[in-house]
This record gives C-alpha cells, structure tokens and sequence, in this order.
C-alpha cells in the first residue's frame, strides 16, 4: 500500500464497501429492477399493439384500394386458392397442408403486395405474435370468402364495396392465432352466424388472439382500427387454449359482438 493510500485509510477509516453494505445496495437495486420492469413491459407491449393497429389500417386502406381499382371488386378473403387471381395472400390451390399463408411468396403472391402495401412485409406481422409465420392478420369471411363447402356458416359475403352496408360496424381485418400451426385467410370463429344462441366454432376459434393486453386489434370497412379488449374472461382463456368452445360460448358478449361484426349481405 502507497504512503499516500495509507493516509486515506486512516482518514476514512474503512478501506470499501463492507459485504452487508454491499447485499444491501444489490437488494435495493433488486427491488427498484422488479418495480421497474413491470411498468417497462408494459411500454414495450403499448408500443407493439400500436404498431399493429397501423398495420392493420393501412392494410385496411391497401385492401380498399385494390376494390377502387377494380370495378368495386373486393379480393378475396380467402388465402388457398382454386381459382388464381385475387387473393389477398395466396399460397396455392386448397389441399391439405398448404393453407398455412404465412410466407413471404404467399404474401407475393398476394393481390395487396404491390402496389398496395408496397413490397413490404412490415405491415403483414403483428411484432407481439411470436410465430414463424409473417402473416398475423386474417379478413372476416364477410369479405369475399368463401360461403360454399364451409358448412360451419352461414354468411352472404360482400363482393362489392357498394354492397357493404353500415360499413363503421362491418369487420375488415382482426390480429389472428396462429397457435395450430396455421392462420385462417379468412376469419370467422362462430359456428352459425344466424345460430340461437351463437356458439364459438371448435377449429376456428383457435385463431382468435388475446397477444394485446387480453385483447386484440381490428379495423373496418369505413378504414377506422379500434383495440378490443376482451370483455368475458373465457374469451381469452379461449384465445390461449385455456378453455373447450363450447364451455365459453353461453352468453358471451364477445361472441355476441363478433356476431354482430360479421353480418354479411342483407344485414
Ligand atoms: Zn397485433
């Protein structure tokens, strides 16, 4: 030890930190880090449920376009294809194991890709949906999906802009599950939509998403987004494979307002 750091130890008196000084600051940082990071995980979340309701409205906006241009024509909700040309994402014809949508070519394939959304598979993916899959996003059945062979409903789908009808209440796009492995090109997870009472359908429901805050983003046929958190606790349970369809069915207001979201032609 230097003259002069002698000098200074016998000035303090103490050469450092004691060990118990020391646990007590790490204990204290500790306690401000545990308090902190709830509140940091919190941001983080906020920002990424507003990064998707931008997504979502411009892709709203992209899809709206693509009916201007043509003829009022909407493109097809639908993502496995029989007849090419107009899907928004499209992945191939409709056999089993290629309806997963979700890859860069299906998203090129896809009538929105250019000159829409703009080359750019950004506004495809949720940053909240830890999925492989670039696509998060799913259009209501009401939209120019497919009514034939689906026996689990019973839309009237739009074709046309001009046939959608109290357009600020209608459904466009919603944030999708895709915790099967796949995400439906067109989403609709009831079983009937004139059934009484409506019931959650068995495979369907799989892709409704509770990733924001136990809610999820949508957005609308005028082009406005809003954020829905769930209002029964069984809808996110649902959404995380916590609880059977039918044991979340009975007199859920979340089904009752996707009821309501997805009245096709005539209502
Ligand atoms: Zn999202």
């Amino acid at each position: 030890m230097s003259k002069q750091q002698k000098n200074t130890v016998r000035q303090t008196g103490r050469s450092g930190f004691t060990l118990i000084e020391l646990l007590v600051t790490i204990s204290i940082m500790a306690t401000l880090m545990s308090m902190l990071l709830p509140s940091l995980n919190r941001a983080r979340e906020m920002g990424q449920r507003t990064v998707c309701s931008s997504n979502i409205r411009q892709l709203t906006l992209a899809w709206y376009m693509y009916a201007t241009d043509n003829d009022d024509h909407l493109c097809s909700a639908d993502t496995e294809w029989n007849d090419p040309g107009y899907n928004w994402v499209a992945d191939g014809p409709l056999i089993p194991g290629n309806n997963v949508g979700g890859t860069e070519d299906a998203l090129k394939n896809g009538v929105l890709w250019w000159p829409y959304v703009g080359r750019s598979s950004d506004l495809y993916n949720c940053k909240s949906d830890g999925s492989d899959l670039l696509r998060s996003y799913s259009i209501s059945r009401t939209m120019n999906g497919k009514t034939c062979n689906c026996e689990h409903d019973n839309i009237k789908a739009y074709k046309t802009l001009g046939q959608i009808t109290r357009n600020a209440r209608k459904m466009v796009l919603i944030d999708a599950s895709s915790r099967m492995g796949w995400i439906e090109g067109s989403f609709c997870p009831v079983v009937q939509i004139d059934a009484v009472p409506p019931q959650w359908f068995l495979s369907d429901s799989r892709n409704i998403t509770a990733r924001h805050g136990d809610g999820c983003n949508l957005s609308f046929a005028d082009l406005h987004g809003e954020y829905w958190k769930w209002k029964d606790q069984r809808t996110a349970k649902l959404a995380n494979w916590g609880i059977d369809p039918e044991d979340a069915s009975a007199g859920n207001r979340d089904l009752q307002r996707m009821v309501r979201l997805l009245r096709g032609i005539g209502q």
